[in-house]
């Protein structure tokens, strides 16, 4: 875990390149090492003990954390600035962690159905096991989601933004103000936005998660997930991770942290190709709608605005002709790549039945206002001239 009681400000780029590498690195190394050790020695049994108490800082075993471990927390503390952060072996591990952690039977939790596939399956299918109710509202009825917390006990309030794939925009501001009043703990889900475009903490969030898999590494080379926010809520989830084991390889988290150098050059670049690609394709007469924050068609677009630096790397969009036309379009794209995940520098391109949604049947994807001409775009860091050719010519042709 990590933890610090104050710093000076520092931009996010700067924040991104050096936050977590105070410290004297061994043999003047300028990165910080895999530190494969799974633990580590003291001669001094006090000292030792004080480590191992929590009074001073120090590594002891590598479930729990570990110097490249602590690097990657430390950064995306300061990143989305956080009193603590701590660290998972995958996004949906700091999602299930952070809720097993938090969740007690009899608890209710209040979230909305266009939050990732996988975590609506912990709602669907895990929580009510263990006692705990979730409550899924449409992603656009603000006034439902704020009966729904008012009218029972809601212990958590989950909320993600934008949301996968649609880009629905929730109001963080007001939804956290209406959890907070009703005492629940607020979660958000930043891994579409990332600390560059949007700081859930300063809207009003207790917590955030990401999947850093995704545009904090950037470059689909491993796989993690972090938890930041208030000390007392990290310490609780860090303590259960502890035990439950999901702990961060120090492997990944070297890349996370090589990766993270770069993230505000990279999420600077994915806003305007985005852009520019939402705008190209508005205009094309194949494609029915596209679905991007940015563009001020979006339904939400004065809300994403305000909570927004920027409008992300992420869009989807409708071609006319449904599943068909998605399946003759796909194979045409030469530059982008068909594949789930995202948020690495490579555009990539996917229908959600196979990406965020492929645990999500058919008969809910339809539900969630999901058409099957839907393809979602994670639109790289190429030169945008590249990528809206691809596109141009993926739709012209055949
Ligand atoms: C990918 C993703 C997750 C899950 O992360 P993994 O690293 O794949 O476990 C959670 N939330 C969102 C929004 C995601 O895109």
């Amino acid at each position: 875990m990590s933890g610090a009681e104050s710093e000076a400000p520092m931009g996010p780029g700067t924040a991104a390149v050096w936050a977590g590498e105070e410290g004297p690195l061994p043999w003047g190394s300028v990165t910080v090492p895999i530190v494969n050790s799974v633990t580590f020695s003291y001669d001094d049994v006090d000292g030792w003990l004080d480590v191992a108490l929590g009074k001073s800082e120090g590594f002891i075993y590598s479930r729990n954390t570990n110097p490249t471990v602590h690097a990657f927390e430390e950064k995306m503390r300061v990143l989305e600035g956080g009193e603590a952060a701590t660290s998972f072996s995958t996004g949906m591990a700091a999602i299930s962690n952070t809720l097993f952690a938090l969740l007690s039977p009899g608890d209710r939790v209040v979230s909305v159905l266009d939050s990732y596939g996988g975590t609506l399956k912990l709602f669907t299918d895990f929580l009510p096991r263990f006692g705990v109710e979730a409550v899924l509202r449409d992603t656009y009825d603000q006034e439902g989601i704020e009966r729904a917390i008012r009218e029972g006990k809601c212990s958590l309030l989950y909320l993600e933004t934008p949301t996968n794939p649609t880009l629905k925009v929730l109001d963080l501001a007001r939804l956290a103000a209406a959890g907070r009043e009703a005492g629940a703990t607020v979660v958000v889900d930043n891994t579409f936005a990332t600390p560059i475009n949007q700081r859930p903490l300063e809207l009003g969030a207790h917590l955030v998660v990401h999947s850093a898999t995704k545009f904090l590494n950037g470059h689909s080379d491993a796989m993690g997930g972090v938890l930041v926010g208030d000390r007392a809520l990290v310490e609780k989830v860090f303590h259960f991770r502890e035990i439950n084991g999901a702990s961060l390889h120090p492997a990944s988290a070297y890349f996370l942290v090589r990766g993270l150098k770069t993230l505000e050059l990279r999420v600077a670049r994915q806003n305007e190709n985005a852009l520019a690609l939402a705008r190209f394709l508005e205009k094309r007469p194949e494609v029915e709608s596209v679905n991007y924050p940015g563009l001020e068609s979006h339904p939400r677009h004065d809300i994403a605005r305000t909570q927004m630096r920027g409008f992300g790397g992420m869009l989807s969009f409708s071609l006319s002709g449904g599943m068909e036309a998605v399946k003759a379009f796909l194979p045409r794209l030469r530059l982008a790549h068909r594949a789930a995940s995202l948020g690495s520098v490579g555009t990539l391109v996917g229908p959600p039945g196979t990406t965020s949604h492929v645990e999500v049947p058919i008969e809910e994807r339809a539900a969630a206002g999901i058409p099957e001409g839907l393809i979602r775009v994670s639109v790289g860091i190429e030169n945008a001239s590249d990528i809206l050719a691809d596109f141009r010519q993926a739709l012209t042709t055949g």
